[in-house]
């Protein structure tokens, strides 16, 4: 088996893994020797084709549909060079103090993740998208909202060129999306940084890996041959996701002492609306989430457009409405719905015998009563901004009809809203490695160092306590910067002794 040595390795490449490279790639000027395992490939330009099916299956683990144990809900999380910042949305917002506070994590302040994620922000250049390039869908959500008198905001967006395609979950084929994969990783590389592609790291030992590379038959072949690798590293940063990081350290054995591994996670469940207008919209050509409002307890409502076969599946029901309302495609304007679920112990990663993450997650009556009061706000903003029907998937009907503003609380009763009639998806998970200052209730400290094992850090989602509340990626960021600077600082302290 071929083995290799370095001084740190990083399993994974996406907003954690990325950051904690770019970070630490000065130190290979001193001769320090840095690796990142990257479980996906690295794909060509011209195998970004935008389209839904194939790149669902190129770019995501399961197509973007890894169900949870109950089969209630979808995670989406991305498998390729960049993780889930080449798939993401880039809307940049700042994790707000009252969360950071709650948390509770001995040693983390609020001020110091605003300082780094505003640090990341202006790195991956991210702005107000200027007015001419907003399309329909987004404006007709501001109006909606606008005369309700609920307030709305604009998304800062991590775009530099963008051109509109509307693609922006199915990978930026402009490269206009700002992710890891267009700022950090290559800054990395460029100083030295190796990042190995298509390397599943299978098991972590002490100070070292096993792990297989295989190529798919798409993106460039990795640079090691295929095969068993054994991976040597004075350092270990797991930055493989807020699934896959509690799962890869559970089937490699750290769960016996670490009690609150995979433990405590949140999904931000997320639901997809849709309304049809009587006339054809700007709607899948634009960037799709531009704005979003936050007036309510316990839910986030935001813009999104999402592509034909994913509208399809949130869409409930067969036969004739469905038909129709799919075949008016040019018309149809779509709100998300992200609700803030309460992290618990129960639900939880665990692994089945070959490693692969199962994901045990209820949706709790406090959340299903969130999508309840999401779907009549937004069916509302909808109506006012004058859509012609809404397809509610928990409502009495197919459709609510302009006009029947005044039905909403009888013609979406709460009793429908429940697991297996509606189609809830996560773009965000987080928690299974928890920061905390106890190793009964926790997994790591406030730097990311796994308690009692001195050379494993994690730098991703996983690290959250609980629910960030606002959209992540920003925040995985600033915690990965703090970790790369713990193993800055312990490397440091070791090579000075
Ligand atoms: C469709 C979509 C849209 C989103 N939009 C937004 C948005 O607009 N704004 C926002 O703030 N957030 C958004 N997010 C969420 C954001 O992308 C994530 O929160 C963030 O990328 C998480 O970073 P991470 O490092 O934890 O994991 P990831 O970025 O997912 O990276 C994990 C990496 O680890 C690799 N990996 C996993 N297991 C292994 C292994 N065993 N060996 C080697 N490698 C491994 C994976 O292949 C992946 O590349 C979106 C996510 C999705 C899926």
């Amino acid at each position: 088996m071929p083995e290799h040595e370095y001084d740190i390795v990083i399993v994974g490449s996406g907003a954690g893994g990325g950051t904690v490279a770019r970070e630490l790639a000065p130190l290979c000027r001193e001769g320090v020797r840095i690796a990142v395992l990257e479980w996906g490939p690295r794909l060509r330009p011209e195998e970004l084709t935008g389209r839904e099916l194939e790149m669902a299956g190129r770019l995501y683990f399961d197509g973007g549909g890894t169900m949870t144990r109950d089969r209630s809900l979808t995670v989406a999380a991305a498998r390729t060079y960049g993780g889930s910042t080449a798939v993401y949305t880039g809307t940049s917002l700042h994790v707000p103090r009252r969360v950071v506070e709650a948390w509770g994590v001995p040693g983390l302040e609020w001020e110091d993740v605003q300082r780094r994620s505003e640090r990341y922000a202006g790195e991956n250049g991210v702005h107000l998208l200027p007015e001419e390039l907003i399309n329909e869908n987004n404006t007709l959500f501001v109006e909606g909202c606008r005369r309700l008198g609920w307030p709305v905001r604009q998304f800062p967006l991590n775009l530099r060129g963008c051109r509109g395609g509307g693609v922006c979950n199915l990978g930026c084929p402009n490269g206009a999306k700002q992710g890891t994969h267009v700022v950090q990783l290559p800054a990395a590389e460029a100083e030295g940084v190796e990042v190995i592609t298509n390397a599943r790291v299978e098991s972590l030992g002490d100070r070292q890996c096993r792990v297989v590379v295989s190529n798919p038959g798409f993106g460039e072949p990795s640079p090691w041959e295929e095969g068993e690798h054994r991976v040597r590293a004075k350092r270990i940063v797991v930055a493989a996701g807020g699934v896959r990081s509690p799962a890869l350290l559970l089937h490699s054995g750290f769960g016996e002492e670490l009690p609150a591994l995979g433990r405590w996670i949140t999904l931000h469940p997320a639901l997809i609306l849709v309304a049809e207008h009587a006339r054809p919209i700007t709607n899948i050509v634009g960037h799709p989430k531009s704005f979003y409002c936050e007036a309510f307890r316990g839910f986030l409502l935001e813009t999104c457009m999402y592509f034909p076969f994913t509208t399809a599946k949130n869409l409930i029901g067969f036969g004739p409405e469905h038909s129709a309302l799919m075949h008016r495609f040019d018309r149809l304007q779509q709100i998300l719905v992200l609700v803030m679920d309460p992290a618990r112990g129960e639900n939880r990663i665990t692994v089945d015998a070959d490693g692969n993450p199962v994901i045990a997650y209820t949706l709790s009556p406090e959340v299903l009563d969130s999508f309840h009061s999401a779907m009549k706000a937004a069916t509302a903003i909808f109506l006012a901004a004058g859509a012609r029907r809404v397809h509610v998937p928990a409502g009495e009907r197919f459709f609510v009809e302009a006009g029947e503003e005044g039905l909403l609380d009888e013609l979406i009763p709460r009793r429908h809203v429940r697991p297996g009639r509606l189609s809830v998806s996560s773009a965000h998970p987080m928690g299974g490695c928890r920061m905390g200052g106890d190793p009964a209730s926790s997994v790591t400290d406030g730097w990311g160092r796994v308690h009692g094992v001195p050379w494993l850090y994690v730098a991703d989602a996983s690290l959250f306590p609980a629910c960030s509340e606002v959209n992540p990626y920003l925040t995985v960021m600033a915690l990965a910067g703090r970790v790369a600077e713990a193993v800055r600082n312990d490397h440091g302290e070791v090579n000075a002794t």
